[in-house]
């Protein structure tokens, strides 16, 4: 391999253009809008380095099996599509004929394509193991493919809930069996997964202005910051994870969710930016939880599931508090897919506080009514999923609401390409792998010891830059580099010198300092780059450090 010159040395007189005085007005912005600065800075840096921006949680690889699944049913379901058709111009067709439309699509499918083995797999998995009937699901994949209807039912295709259902079951629950119970609502993306929560909470009078929300944090951004919006008002208290804890919440934090003020708990899990699933104890400790405290709403975000070893979700835990919220974005690199659902027990709390807030205050119950009663004719039986999706479209558009069907049937198929194997898939287990890999060449470049425990996901890292530079020089330059540099010097000048870009984790809420690390969206080779770029600026802060010192004796 050829060495790199990421570190090379410099002209000192450029060192000296680089003034930080300018990162005072910076602190406002989110650590995103901060980020996409020092992208531009990085761009220009004084070695003419490449730019390393490990700021993106992107991922920088995709799923294969399930884009190419996708062409295939398009083409078929076009040629199926023409022989409806009175006209043969070429240029329109008519409605797919569901009448044996399963074995006409099979008998298509050659034995030694790896794509047509899979789509045979996926139609008997779903034939076989969840007993769905064989024409009326590949005229649903056929249809929702093309495109040609709205769809129907508004909430979640029908053979679409299914397959989600299971991947979910599969994949987040580890062995808890709620296939059976679970109501799920495909979204764009999570980021719509959570507004519609939001906006539900707020319009069923389970949140109000003014209300109390528990956070875990340091958490994703738009999760402290929707919060706290004029519409939402509402007071956040956070349970702050350290990193002494291995960004567990300690048992004391998890009380804090047994007081009855504290009326939802929104969560991401495993965590971002510290990238840890819950441990077996803090699972159980939900149960005491939500027996304290039965009124209480987890929002749990599970987007990096599949990236801990034996995850088990919240839901799994205590399924009845739990509103799941799920993305298809990261794992099967489908971030301009917007893919995401949301999953809600059939027995849940907030049907139940519906239930008691329509009873006992009569202006809320005609407030209901006459809100629901536009879209169906028991505005008191309409549950908090249905009028999730129902809120999502302004009630008028009920009957459009659902998921683009395209959208539903791309995650059909990335939801099949886990449930075809029996076991943990391939794709999950290399996509595993590939940050595992390039988790060990930042950290082993950086000589640092790291976390291998199940919970870690390592999706991304967090790194202390207080911890590190007092680790590598010594208390003495720790406690100075602490007292002369704002947090964010070290990002900043990483980006102007040296054309690598990290983000500010206090953005998430964690302790100024911290430095988040994606390990989504580079090579390996990258990450080591990027450890020795973190590595020299460190040393070039050490020697002003001594410069200084020297300076101080001179004087003196
Ligand atoms: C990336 C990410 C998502 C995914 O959002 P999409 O809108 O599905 O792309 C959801 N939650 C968290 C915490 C994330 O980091």
């Amino acid at each position: 391999m050829v060495e790199t010159d990421v570190v090379s040395n410099v002209d000192l007189d450029k060192f000296r253009q680089i003034d930080d005085t300018e990162l005072d007005k910076f602190t406002k912005l989110s650590n995103f809008e901060i980020s996409a600065i020092f992208l531009e800075y990085a761009a220009k840096n004084i070695r003419g380095n490449r730019v390393i921006n490990a700021g993106r949680g992107n991922p920088n690889w995709i799923n294969t099996l399930a884009r190419l699944a996708y062409g295939k049913l398009v083409n078929f379901g076009v040629k199926e599509s023409g022989e409806t058709f009175e006209r043969d111009d070429g240029v329109m067709a008519g409605y797919i004929d569901g009448i044996g439309v399963g074995k006409r699509f099979l008998d298509s499918l050659s034995d030694s394509d790896t794509v047509d083995q899979f789509l045979r797999n996926a139609v008997n998995y779903c034939v076989i193991k969840l007993g769905v009937d064989e024409d009326a699901f590949v005229k649903e994949l056929l249809d929702g493919a093309i495109g040609n209807n709205y769809p129907v039912p508004s909430r979640a295709l029908k053979y679409t809930e299914n397959i989600l259902n299971a991947y979910l079951q599969k994949n987040l629950y580890k062995g808890v069996d709620l296939i059976n119970e679970t109501e799920v609502f495909p979204t764009e993306g999570g980021t719509a997964a959570m507004v519609y929560l939001f906006q539900e909470l707020k319009q069923s009078h389970i949140l109000n202005p003014g209300d109390t929300i528990a956070i875990n944090s340091p958490i994703f951004t738009p999760y402290l910051q929707i919060p706290e919006l004029s519409e939402y008002n509402l007071k956040i208290v956070r349970l702050a994870a350290n990193e002494d804890d291995n960004w567990q919440m300690t048992d004391e934090q998890m009380d804090v969710l047994k007081d009855d003020r504290i009326k939802a708990f929104f969560d991401v899990n495993p965590t971002n930016p510290s990238a840890r699933a819950y441990s077996p104890h803090t699972l159980e400790k939900f149960k005491d939880v939500v027996s304290a405290n039965p009124n209480l709403i987890i929002v749990s975000d599970d987007v990096y599931g599949t990236f801990a070893d034996d995850y088990q979700s919240i839901y799994a835990s205590v399924p009845h508090n739990t509103l799941l919220v799920y993305s298809f974005s990261k794992l099967y690199g489908a971030t301009g897919q917007r893919l995401g659902l949301i999953a809600v027990n059939k027995d849940n709390v907030c049907d139940r506080i519906i239930t008691r807030l329509a009873q006992d205050d009569d202006e809320i119950h005609e407030e209901f009514n006459q809100r629901y009663s536009m879209v169906v004719p028991e505005p008191d039986e309409m549950k908090f999923i249905d009028r999730t999706v129902a809120d999502s479209r302004a009630i008028g558009l009920y009957h459009t609401s659902g998921l683009s069907t395209p959208q539903q049937i791309m995650m059909d198929l990335f939801a099949l390409t886990s449930l075809v194997s029996e076991n943990v898939d391939d794709y999950i287990l290399t996509s595993k792998k590939v940050v595992n890999y390039r988790y060990h060449a930042l950290w082993d470049e950086m000589g640092v010891n790291v976390d291998n425990s199940h919970a870690n996901t390592k999706y991304y890292t967090l790194l202390n830059i207080y911890d590190l530079v007092e680790k590598l020089h010594g208390k003495e330059f720790g406690e100075y580099f602490r007292s002369q540099y704002s947090y964010l010097s070290f990002p900043y000048r990483l980006a102007k010198e040296f054309g690598a870009v990290v983000m500010d984790a206090s953005g998430f809420g964690a302790k100024k300092g911290y430095l988040r690390i994606s390990l989504a969206n580079l090579t390996s080779g990258d990450y080591r780059d990027l450890a020795k770029c973190m590595k020299a600026l460190i040393g070039e802060y050490y020697l002003e450090f001594q410069q200084q010192k020297n300076q101080t004796k001179i004087n003196q």
